[in-house]
Formats: structure tokens, C-alpha cells, sequence
């Protein structure tokens, strides 16, 4: 049966997709029908023909993990050969050359390393800030929050405040990948519970800290648990008002991970990224990868996305196999080429 008709006509009329609506239309919709609808949805909040980016780094500073994901290629357990943590000096040296380099943003990503505590961060990243007030910095993800409240036996709400207390402003929702319990049982039964993880990130804030929403697909996740951590993310942010400004969806490198696997193909991801602006009809901006698609992400425009990154290093993708171009011209012109007025815009606010 083709029920194209009538999720079309339901989101003409503002309405919302549910999951079975999504899962059809991801299964049978063409391409064409995907675009439209998700621009329907897009243009609730974005002009057509505008999409915006800006450049930013994803800067490592310790390796040391103790989650053992089974998709990650980054970690070495405390033990182990090759560790490292930057020290002050070391990390204020990264940004530097970053922000030289044009980053207007630096992302932090590190793994849960039992010798540093959630003092050490605020300590740390309150240097960086002072040094580099212009900056914005996502300090650490929800997922690195979570584990060190849990270490260092603070609530969630303690622990954000501490963190805005050295000056955080942003606590990402990375290290989400796909929060579905199944899925986290099998890949990373040590990393956190998916009702954990949304507590987390409502206590975060609560305290007045920002956050965004992140998902990594291809795996080996079905379809339900993909729609599952749409489910439960448009549930709260429901419940926060709508304070989610962003949603970002990228895609798993299998390459020296001990899961391994093979990548999903370009078409399947923007597929899903459609049905991700089509559904999560409460987030305004829906960005799309460059750091594991490249120029293919820009294509992701004319599937619901209206942002990006230029991304100029991140360690954890580029061991399990990303390549980032630094032609970043070669990949605006991928995006001009679809039609797009291209704005390098201020960090997100
Ligand atoms: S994905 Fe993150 S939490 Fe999991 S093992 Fe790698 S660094 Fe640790």
C-alpha cells in the first residue's frame, strides 16, 4: 500500500510522522519523495537555497579509555603501549595552531581515562578559555560527562555545575552513536544506559549549560533501534522546549575496530538523514558530515540538512579510517555546484 499520500498530506499540514511512517518511508520512498518531504520540514525554519558551515577541530587529548567499545579503533586501555594525555602546554599548543589555522571552534573528544576526574577538565578547559576567549569549545561529551560524575561520585547536577562554574558553556551529546539499549548492550555495555544518558543531558540543561544531538549509524543496528533514538530524542526534546539547537548524524568506519563490518553507502545515509528532518520535526538545524562523507555530505542539503563543519582533524574517525580533505574549497564547491549560497557562520548560540 502506498502511503506516500497521506504522510504527505500529514506534514503539509504541520502534522508529525510517527516511527511506522518513518520506517515506510525509509524502506519505500523514492529518493525524489525523501528530498521533498524533508524540505517541507526544513524550510519550516531555513530559507531555501542557504545552508551554513563553519570550520572547527576536533582536538584528542588523551587515549586512554577504559569504555571498550567495540567499534572503536581510537582507545588504548591505561596499560597499554602508545597512551597519551596532553598536558596544559600541550593542549593550548593544539588549539593554537588551530585557531591560527581559521578554526572558529574546537571540539574536545577523549576517552574515559580513570586518572583524571571532572576537576581536572574544568581546571583545564578554563585555561583555554582565558587564553582563547573568542573560541567556541565543546568541552567534553555527555557520554565523558557521565563517566566522570559516575568516578568521581558527583549527581549530574553537581557535576554541571562544577563545569559551568570554571566557565563551560557547552556540553555536546556526543558519544551517542545509536541510543538504543539493544544496540548499546552488544557494542558498548560499559559506556552508559540510554535513560542515563537523556537524564544526563536534562540535568546538564537545567543548569542553563547548552547541548546538541549527535547519532552514528552503520553498524549492524536495525531499523527499529535507529528509530528508537529518534523516539526517545524528539520525546525530550519535547520535554526541553526545544532546547537542542542541533542534531548531527555521521557514519561508523569499520577500518581496525575489533567489530569491523563494511561502510553503508552514500545513498543509504542520506536516505536516513531525510527521514532524520523529517522526523526529529523539532530540531531547526540538521547538519550533515564531512568529517566521514566528505563533498558526498553536501548532497545531505538537498536531503534536510541546512549546516556542516569543516572539519580539519579528529583522531577517533581518522583511526578507524576517515580521511578529512583539507581542500576545503573542493568541498564548498560541492555544494555551490548543487546550488547553495554558502555562509561561514558564527558558532551556533
Ligand atoms: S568510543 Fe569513546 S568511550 Fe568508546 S572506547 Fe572509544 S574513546 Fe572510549
Amino acid at each position: 500500500m502506498d502511503l506516500f499520500p497521506g504522510i504527505e498530506h500529514k506534514i503539509k499540514q504541520g502534522g508529525r510522522v510517527d516511527e511506522s511512517e518513518a520506517a515506510w518511508l525509509f524502506e519505500n520512498a523514492s529518493d525524489e519523495e525523501l528530498k521533498g518531504l524533508a524540505s517541507i520540514v526544513k524550510h519550516r525554519y531555513h530559507e531555501g537555497g542557504i545552508a551554513t558551515y563553519l570550520k572547527m577541530a576536533i582536538v584528542n587529548f588523551t587515549n586512554i579509555c577504559v569504555a571498550r567499545c567495540d567499534y572503536c579503533a581510537f582507545y588504548k586501555l591505561p596499560h597499554e603501549q602508545g597512551t597519551y594525555t596532553l598536558d596544559e602546554a600541550g593542549l593550548l599548543a593544539k588549539v593554537r595552531y588551530w585557531v591560527e589555522m581559521g578554526c572558529t571552534m574546537i571540539g574536545f573528544n577523549a576517552g574515559f581515562n580513570p586518572k583524571l576526574s571532572l576537576e581536572d577538565y574544568g581546571r583545564l578547559f578554563a585555561k583555554v578559555k582565558e587564553e582563547f576567549p573568542a573560541i567556541q569549545l565543546y568541552e567534553m561529551t555527555v557520554a565523558e560527562f557521565m563517566f566522570y560524575c559516575k568516578k568521581d561520585k558527583l549527581s549530574y547536577l553537581e557535576g554541571a555545575q562544577m563545569m559551568q562554574s570554571f566557565g563551560s558553556k557547552w556540553i555536546p551529546g556526543g558519544g551517542a552513536e545509536v541510543l538504543d539499549e539493544n544496540f548499546r548492550d552488544r557494542h558498548s555495555p560499559g559506556k552508559y544506559k540510554v535513560k542515563d544518558y537523556f537524564t544526563a543531558q536534562g540535568d546538564i540543561l537545567s543548569t542553563g549549560l547548552r547541548s546538541t544531538a549527535t547519532m552514528c549509524i552503520g553498524f549492524d543496528e536495525t531499523l527499529t533501534e535507529r528509530l528508537n533514538h529518534l523516539r526517545t530524542l524528539r520525546l525530550a526534546q519535547d520535554q526541553w522546549q526545544g532546547a537542542i539547537p542541533s542534531f548531527l548524524c555521521w557514519t561508523y568506519k569499520p577500518y581496525n575496530t575489533r567489530f569491523g563490518g563494511q561502510e553503508i553507502s552514500t545513498k543509504e545515509y542520506l536516505r536516513w538523514l531525510a527521514v532524520c528532518r523529517i522526523y526529529l520535526d523539532n530540531i531547526k538545524n540538521i547538519r550533515t558530515s564531512v568529517l566521514t562523507k566528505n563533498e558526498d555530505a553536501l548532497i545531505g542539503l538537498d536531503y534536510g540538512a541546512n549546516d556542516f563543519d569543516l572539519p580539519t582533524e579528529d583522531e577517533v574517525t581518522v583511526k578507524a579510517g576517515a580521511e578529512i580533505s583539507q581542500d576545503f574549497e573542493g568541498v564548498l564547491n560541492a555544494g555551490r555546484k548543487l546550488g547553495y549560497t554558502l555562509i561561514h557562520r558564527l558558532p551556533l548560540v
